[in-house]
């Protein structure tokens, strides 16, 4: 009887057990740049590029402490970890999580980094439910897109004054700059949030930003045979979306695939010497145009396909 219970209690508190249940999807083996350690280096000024070949990772460091934005694909946190301990910073002076949107590929290593640095995990609402249950919003029976359950430590919403405004004073508290600003920018996720940093770099004041996605990808946008749309006003969120970045005009636009903004050229471009390789002005205003675009044409093609 005794054997009974202790085993039936190891069952219930182990995750290990859990995990050997059903093992997720190997994502390193079908996309396997998500999943390449990459050097780490300096982006500009207190930014740094932590991530992996394939899916960036952004450490921004500050006396208050440092923050960090997005974890990458699940069981290659340990690439983050290395990463920000070969630029001299310690895991453990990362005191804010924040999270692009609840996709596994951004949000999958986060439980634990979360773990090993000790941080507050700060995320908008409409990604709280998918980050706690560890999984992809409208896509829950899909376990190829599930990721470890995480905490959600502070949660943003929009009606908060501090919402899209400086959230997070990255020099503790002294007043003054760098700081950093969350912005709501829902319809890929329910909860996609892009960072606007501002960094005084020579005597100039540069503004960066960390752009979530705005892409459709694996969205239902309309009620098909598929389902119903992947949450309730997706189509007005990325509308809304659009409305609200179409004038952003960051000197330095980024973004949590790489290839989004060029990063590998500007890489190369930074190794070759170009200090500030990584302004890439006017780039945004033309990525989200080219965004809006083709979700106006993926929901008329799905609206087509649903009416068939
Ligand atoms: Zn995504």
């Amino acid at each position: 009887m005794c054997t009974t219970l202790i085993a039936l209690v190891l069952f219930a508190t182990s995750p290990l057990l859990a995990q050997d249940a059903a093992p997720r999807f190997d994502w390193a083996k079908s996309q396997p740049h998500w999943a390449a350690p990459t050097e780490p280096f300096n982006i500009i000024g207190n930014l740094y590029y932590v991530g992996t070949e394939g899916l960036a990772v952004y450490l921004i460091t500050g006396e208050g402490g440092h923050v960090l934005i997005d974890g990458g694909l699940a069981g290659h946190e340990q690439n983050i970890i290395n990463n920000i301990a070969a630029l001299g910073f310690d895991i453990k002076d990362v005191k804010y999580l924040f999270n692009t949107h609840a996709h596994f590929d951004h949000s999958g290593g986060l439980a634990a980094l979360k773990e090993a640095s000790g941080a507050e995990l700060w995320a908008s609402e409409g990604d709280v439910s998918a980050l706690e249950g560890g999984f992809y919003l409208g896509h829950e029976d899909k376990a190829e897109f599930a990721a470890p359950p995480v905490k959600v430590d502070h949660v943003m919403r929009e009606s908060d004054p501090g919402f899209n405004g400086a959230i997070v004073s990255l020099t503790g508290d002294k007043p003054g700059k760098p700081f950093l600003k969350a912005e709501l920018t829902p319809g890929h996720s329910g909860g996609c949030t892009s960072f606007r940093l501002f960094i005084d770099d020579e005597s100039e004041h540069l503004e960066v930003l960390i752009f979530c996605s705005a892409t459709v990808s694996a969205n239902r946008l309309v009620i098909s045979e598929q389902g119903p749309p992947q949450y309730d006003g997706i189509v007005d969120d990325y509308r809304h979306t659009f409305e609200k970045t179409v004038d952003w005009t960051p000197d330095i636009f980024l973004a949590n695939h790489p290839e989004a903004f060029g990063l590998k050229e500007a890489r190369a471009r930074q190794l070759a010497g170009e200090r500030r390789a990584f302004i890439n002005r006017g780039v945004f205003q033309k990525y989200i145009v080219e965004k809006r675009n083709a979700f106006e044409a993926a929901l008329a093609e799905q609206e087509a396909a649903a009416g068939e």
